[in-house]
């Protein structure tokens, strides 16, 4: 993953090189390619004792599979691995295997007790979908504990902006158009906020003359077959806003409006299905876009 960092201020530097170290520290934590993280640990042991903040991440991540009647789920783990998303040896599974695996794949195997996580039913677990979310919103606290008033970072494509530009007007960021990398769907402006996009276009593989991409249905343990093509949360938390970018990527624009306006959880979007932008309207005065656009109201 590609990872800027910008601070302005006295301290940018060392807020910068802190940043660096916590990302590579929550990174060893989370990483299930890592031997000796948190969820490695977890996963091959059945029941871990882990840090407060791994156990937040996975207490975070059953939350949203609650609020999303699971179509954000963490167990989604053992599907990776067969898709050979984990590896990079990618292949289309046989139906039989997807069945096999899918027996383990439900968030309800997974207790959070303190630091204690157990994981029943030989489920494993990944927090890929939520954990660079949870990173941004540590590097901006360590930046603000630096004493930071302004600053934008982005961890692969995961944008976080602290306070306002330089001259006090919002941040602008820029949202990709999924079909085209030279082009982009519109510009937000905004502050203090997390802006984190999903889209089938970041990581996926082609066999013959299919795309799979890497968010998978957990009803079915295929890639989801949205009716979307890019979603972008926009909120003040960034795990939150990481979870639900994979989640509502999952649910689809109805789903998505759904979620929005039952106001079970606070939160911005920008949805793409390929030929029109839907933005919430929340955000709907800070962004601008050159495309076919329809506003999300609260009220239907
Ligand atoms: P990216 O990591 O490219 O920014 P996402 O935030 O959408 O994209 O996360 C995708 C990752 O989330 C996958 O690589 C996988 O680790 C995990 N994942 C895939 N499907 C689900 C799902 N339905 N629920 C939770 N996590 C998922
Ligand atoms: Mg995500």
């Amino acid at each position: 993953t590609y990872m800027s960092l910008t601070a302005y201020g006295a301290k940018a530097e060392d807020a910068v090189t802190a940043a660096i170290h916590e990302i590579q520290r929550l990174d060893a934590m989370f990483s299930v390619g890592n031997t000796d993280s948190d969820v490695t640990t977890a996963n091959m042991q059945g029941s871990a004792t882990v840090s407060d903040e791994t156990a937040y991440l996975v207490e975070q991540s059953l939350e949203i599979s609650r609020k999303t009647d699971g179509a954000f789920d963490i167990t989604i783990y053992p599907v990776m691995e067969l898709w050979g998303f984990t590896t990079k040896n990618y292949r289309v599974p046989e139906s039989s295997e997807i069945a096999d695996v899918l027996k383990h794949v439900s968030y309800t195997n997974v207790e959070v007790n303190g630091q204690q996580v157990t994981l029943s039913d030989g489920a494993s677990i990944d927090l890929g979908g939520i954990a660079k979310g949870y990173t941004s919103s540590r590097v901006i606290q360590i930046m603000k504990d630096c004493g930071i008033e302004q600053a934008i970072i982005n961890l692969g494509g995961n944008v976080q902006v602290l306070g306002t530009k330089t001259d006090g007007s919002d941040w602008r960021v820029a949202i990709q158009n999924p079909d085209s990398e030279s082009s982009y769907l519109g510009v937000l402006s905004t502050a203090d906020k997390a802006v984190i996009t999903s889209g089938g276009y970041e990581r996926y593989f082609e066999q013959d003359g299919h795309v799979y991409h890497h968010i998978i249905d957990p009803q079915t343990g295929y890639p989801s077959e949205s009716d979307l093509t890019s979603v972008t949360i926009v909120c003040s938390d960034g795990t939150t806003a990481d979870a639900l970018s994979t989640a509502l990527f999952a649910m689809g624009l109805d789903g998505a409006k759904e979620l929005y306006r039952s106001g079970d959880i606070d939160f911005d979007m920008i949805l793409f299905d390929g030929s029109r932008v839907y933005v919430s309207e929340g955000i709907a005065s800070g962004f601008s876009t050159g495309m076919d656009k329809e506003i999300i109201t609260r009220q239907p």
